[in-house]
C-alpha cells in the first residue's frame, strides 16, 4: 500500500475494541495526518451476542458517521481460551496475553494488506493496562516491520463517552471477557455497599439530630421562662 492514500494522509490500520472507544482515536489520527482503516479482532468479547452487538454498533458508526472502512479479522475463540483464559483473575497476566493475541492478528493483517503503521483504540481507555498494551503493540509491530503509533489519549476518554452518548451508541459496562464482567459486577456491588453505608450513616445522624431537636423542644416547653428571655 502507498505511504500516502488518495486523501493525502498516511494509511494506518487501527485495531478497535468497540465503537465508543474509536471516536477520539479516529479523529485525532486524522488530525495528525493518518487515514485509519479499522481492524476488528476481539475474540475476547463474551458472550458472542455481546461481541456481535459491539461490532454492529462500530460498523454502523464507521459507515454512517466516520466514513472509515472496517476489516474483520479472525475470531479465534479457541486461541483465547488456550492462551488467555488460564490466567483467570490474574488481571496483569490475563490482559497482557489478551492484548498480544488481538494485536498480533492486527499486525499480521496490516502486513498482509501493505500497511506501514498500526495503532489501537485501547490507548483511550483509562481502564486498560496502558504500559502493557503499549509494550505489546510496539513489540508486535516491530516484529512485522511496522511502525506502532501509540499516543496517550486517555485524557480524551470523557470526550469519547460524551460523544457516544450524543450519538446514542451502546456502551458496555465491562471490558469484554467473562472475568472482566465478574470484576465489574463485584466493583458495582462494592460501590453499592459503600453507598448503603454512607446512606445509613446519614439517616442515623438525621435520626440523632431529630432526637436531639425533639429533646430540645421538650426541654423548652418544660421551661417556659427560657422562651420569654430567649436565652
Ligand atoms: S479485561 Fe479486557 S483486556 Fe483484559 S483479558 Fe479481559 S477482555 Fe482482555
Amino acid at each position: 500500500m502507498d505511504e500516502r492514500s488518495a486523501s493525502g494522509r498516511t494509511p494506518l490500520l487501527l485495531h478497535a475494541c468497540c465503537g465508543p472507544c474509536s471516536l477520539e482515536p479516529v479523529r485525532l489520527l486524522r488530525e495528525e495526518g493518518f487515514e485509519p482503516t479499522i481492524c476488528w479482532v476481539n475474540p475476547n468479547i463474551q458472550p458472542v451476542a455481546e461481541h456481535d452487538l459491539r461490532l454492529r454498533v462500530l460498523r454502523d458508526w464507521a459507515a454512517r458517521v466516520a466514513h472509515v472502512d472496517v476489516i474483520v479479522g479472525a475470531d479465534d475463540r479457541d486461541g483465547w481460551e488456550r492462551l488467555v483464559a488460564p490466567a483467570a483473575f490474574d488481571r496483569g497476566r490475563r490482559c497482557r496475553a489478551c492484548y498480544t493475541l488481538r494485536l498480533a492478528e492486527t499486525c499480521r493483517i496490516a502486513r498482509a494488506r501493505g500497511f506501514s503503521h498500526v495503532s489501537t483504540t485501547l490507548a483511550v481507555s483509562p481502564y486498560q493496562l496502558f504500559d502493557a498494551c503499549e509494550d505489546a503493540l510496539v513489540t508486535l509491530a516491530r516484529a512485522q516491520g511496522l511502525r506502532a503509533v501509540w499516543r496517550d489519549v486517555r485524557d480524551r476518554y470523557p470526550d469519547a463517552v460524551r460523544g457516544a452518548r450524543e450519538l446514542g451508541m451502546y456502551r458496555q459496562s465491562y471490558c469484554g471477557c467473562r472475568f472482566s464482567a465478574a470484576e465489574a459486577a463485584r466493583a458495582r456491588h462494592a460501590a453499592r455497599d459503600h453507598d448503603d453505608d454512607v446512606l445509613s450513616t446519614i439517616r442515623s445522624s438525621r435520626t440523632d439530630a431529630g432526637a436531639a431537636a425533639r429533646a430540645g423542644r421538650v426541654l423548652t416547653e418544660a421551661s417556659p421562662s427560657r422562651l420569654v428571655t430567649g436565652t
